[in-house]
């Protein structure tokens, strides 16, 4: 624990320094910027996907995506939006290390975190998934490769095959060891999608969140997403005390930031809306109720989502009250 603070303080610093100069920039990243890797560690890096929506600049990689380099191979976290971006971060992996890609992690089933797992199998890696990830995966994966070919092009989503993970995971808590490395994919509740998973390397108290955590940008709900397991999956995260959190979109931070962008607002949301439920409140008077939080207001796509998301998360709780 006290020997990995130095490395680790160095690096939130670093961190910080960097998310006011991205903060200032905030625009799209084209694909080329994106796969410019950050190191948290020696070891453990990720590439910084857009804050925007999916472009042609950015090609689907709004989201990010992680790497630890061992001595008996890369593990990969998520496979990215296409072939095409899947083989750009191979070769962005080559050019740090000599050791090859030899597991990917699914960390969820949204098109940018598995999309690029039929690259990656056809290069020999194996892919880790849960069973409900995968499953959750097989279930969105032609409406995800639909919506996303109908933005990029189809050029852009060439030879791109929806693989769920071939021989997925019986389990809620899968730890393995590679080249040294701890991994533990844990589900702790369902959140952005049914069966998204958290990934803690406890020796180096690094959490990589998926999409249970948003930092910088607004998170959003979709009428599948679980807004109550969401904050539960946050809380058991926040109970590992990671020094650093790559969240699944915006700049890797310290868990006090992502608490703020994610625990705050989730746990905010879940209270409000459960006390106009108690209260007889109709979805109107909450969203109106709700409808300006200004803690929440520097989230970028703030305007785009959080009346939605008030929204969503009333018929969510309304359906089992
Ligand atoms: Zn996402």
């Amino acid at each position: 624990m006290i020997a990995r603070a130095p490395a680790l303080l160095s690096t939130l610093i670093g961190l910080m320094i960097s998310s006011l100069t991205t903060a200032l920039a905030g625009e799209d990243r084209p694909i080329e910027r994106i796969l410019e890797p950050r190191a948290i560690t020696e070891q453990i890096h990720y590439f910084y996907g857009s804050l925007e929506n999916r472009t042609q600049a950015n090609l689907g990689m709004n989201n990010n995506v992680g790497f630890v380099i061992t001595d008996e191979g890369v593990v990969l976290i998520d496979s990215g939006p296409s072939h095409h971006v899947a083989q750009r971060i191979e070769q962005a992996v080559a050019d740090l290390t000599d050791q090859p890609i030899t597991h990917v992690i699914n960390l969820g089933s949204q098109d940018h975190r598995w999309l690029g797992n039929d690259y990656f199998l056809s290069q020999g890696a194996e892919i880790l998934a849960l069973e409900r990830t995968a499953a959750t995966q097989a279930e969105f994966a032609r409406q995800h490769l639909d919506r996303l070919t109908d933005t990029l092009g189809a050029a852009t989503m060439e030879s791109t095959e929806p693989r769920p993970a071939p021989s997925p995971i019986a389990s809620d808590h899968h730890a393995f060891e590679l080249g040294g490395v701890r991994f533990e994919m844990i589900h702790a509740g369902d959140a952005h999608f049914p069966g998204d998973i958290l990934l803690h390397l406890p020796d180096q108290g690094v959490v990589f969140s998926g999409d249970v955590v948003y930092t910088e940008r607004m998170l959003g709900i979709h009428p599948w997403s679980n807004p109550v397991e969401q904050l539960k999956a946050f809380e058991t995260m926040a109970s590992w005390e990671p020094e650093v959190v790559v969240p699944g979109h915006g700049e890797a931070t310290d868990l006090a930031t992502a608490q703020q962008d994610t625990g705050d607002y989730l746990a905010l949301l879940v209270r409000q809306v459960g006390e106009g439920l108690e209260n007889w409140e109709t979805l109107d008077e909450v969203v109106s109720r709700l409808a300006d939080l200004p803690q929440f207001r520097h989230l970028r796509h703030y305007d785009d989502w959080h009346r939605m998301n008030i929204n969503r998360t009333y018929l969510f709780m309304e359906a089992s009250f």
